[in-house]
């Protein structure tokens, strides 16, 4: 592509341009609007719909509803592992029950989304997920009040789900931490 060159812009030219040739300039400009052809309002709203001429605008798409997922409800535990959690959009709805051994440790829900999309894949529905959070929440609490000795002998087991291993862990260094001193005041 060749760049264009300009010649160096004369200020002393503009400077000196008068009123004369000022109306001179708009003369042209009015002539020049002048010779282009008269559009009328079809043509108008010909370009209008396909100003590139590479056909007409795709229609824009409807913008998607955004989801609303509810807010988190009512969990009850029933159970090792166990848990019957509320529909996050309608309360009133029969609750999932949650199981969160299941799956290898990955845990299941009986809701709909489970079925169609989380089953088997290791990924969680919100109630799983909110079963998950309770879990951990009540495990770490419940780890926090065992004396150091019982929770550094579960932290050895193998055999602990993975969010009462976890607990475990956690609670341990909050322990460690604690003896050595560094506790928050
Ligand atoms: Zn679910």
């Amino acid at each position: 592509m060749k760049t264009a060159v300009y010649p160096p812009v004369d200020e002393s030219a503009i400077l000196a341009a008068d009123d004369a040739m000022w109306d001179q300039f708009a003369a042209q400009r009015k002539a020049s609007a002048a010779a282009l052809p008269a559009l009328d309002d079809a043509t108008l709203a010909a370009m209008d719909a396909d100003p590139f001429g590479d056909g007409p605008l795709p229609k824009p798409k409807k913008a998607k509803k955004a989801y609303d997922p509810g807010t988190a409800g009512a969990i009850t535990r029933i159970g090792p592992g166990l848990y019957v959690v509320s529909s996050w959009r309608n309360p009133q709805a029969a609750p999932y029950q949650v199981n969160l051994g299941a799956y290898e440790g990955h845990g299941s829900c009986t809701c709909p989304d489970f079925e169609k999309r989380h089953k088997g894949n290791g990924t969680a529905c919100k109630h799983l997920t909110q079963a998950k959070e309770e879990a951990s929440r009540v495990c770490l609490i419940k780890a926090l009040s065992l004396p150091l000795e019982r929770l550094e002998a579960q932290a050895q087991r193998e055999d602990l789900r993975p969010e009462i291993h976890a607990a475990v862990e956690k609670a341990l260094r909050v322990r460690v931490v604690t003896q050595r001193g560094y506790a928050r005041v």
